[in-house]
């Protein structure tokens, strides 16, 4: 199974990521994650020339720009570890992210069975993201990146929709409901 998990910051996509993995025994790829680790504990030179060149962006809270994303997207869905399947967090973050995973995945000979929308309201975003520790989450980055939520990843649910490819779950839920959705869905 291929999937994309989609939502703002504080949606649940980690969470609900880790469990979906699990339960289908898929590999999870999340671009925050890898970005992260890149900048702060890179374990090779390719990934701490990545993190340099993505720090930047990733510091201000911005997009980092398709060309560096598109291009290590294609690196990692090459990796063996990912043959059994995978699931997306964290990419695609725009329209022409999304165009560009299916051509990729073309060039693979690879489809993409669902993307997976968290709707979560924007306050219960900002709620949840005030709520956790993580150091890069203050007040100011999680405003700016629930704006770039906004301008970026709600056109891309219409690409997803129109390919008759859009799961919307409830993310307001607790957290056992919305798996329980997601896999319903995904079986029904
Ligand atoms: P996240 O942990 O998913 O909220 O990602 C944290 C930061 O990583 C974002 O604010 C962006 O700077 C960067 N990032 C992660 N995924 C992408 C992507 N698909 N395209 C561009 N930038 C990304």
């Amino acid at each position: 199974m291929k999937l994309v998990i989609l939502g703002g910051p504080g949606a649940g996509k980690g969470t609900q990521a880790a469990r979906l993995c699990q339960q289908l025994g898929i590999t999870s790829i999340s671009t925050g994650d890898v970005l992260r680790q890149a900048i702060a504990a890179p374990q090779t030179p390719e990934e701490a020339a990545l993190g340099e060149r993505v720090k930047p962006y990733f510091q201000q809270g911005e997009l980092v720009p398709d060309p560096l994303m598109i291009e290590f997207m294609r690196l990692r869905l090459l990796q063996p570890d990912v043959s059994q399947g995978w699931l997306l967090e964290g990419y695609p973050r725009t329209a022409f992210q999304a165009e560009e995973l299916d051509f990729l995945l073309d060039d693979l000979t690879q489809r993409l069975d669902w993307a997976i929308w968290l709707e979560v309201s924007e306050s219960v975003l900002i709620d949840r993201c005030l709520g956790r520790s993580r150091s890069d989450d203050h007040p100011e980055l999680i405003q700016r990146r629930i704006q770039v939520l906004y301008e970026t990843t709600l056109p891309m649910l219409d690409y997803y929709d129109y390919r008759k490819r859009l799961l919307r779950i409830n993310g307001e839920q607790l957290i056992e409901q919305v798996a329980d959705d997601i896999l319903t869905q995904l079986r029904g």
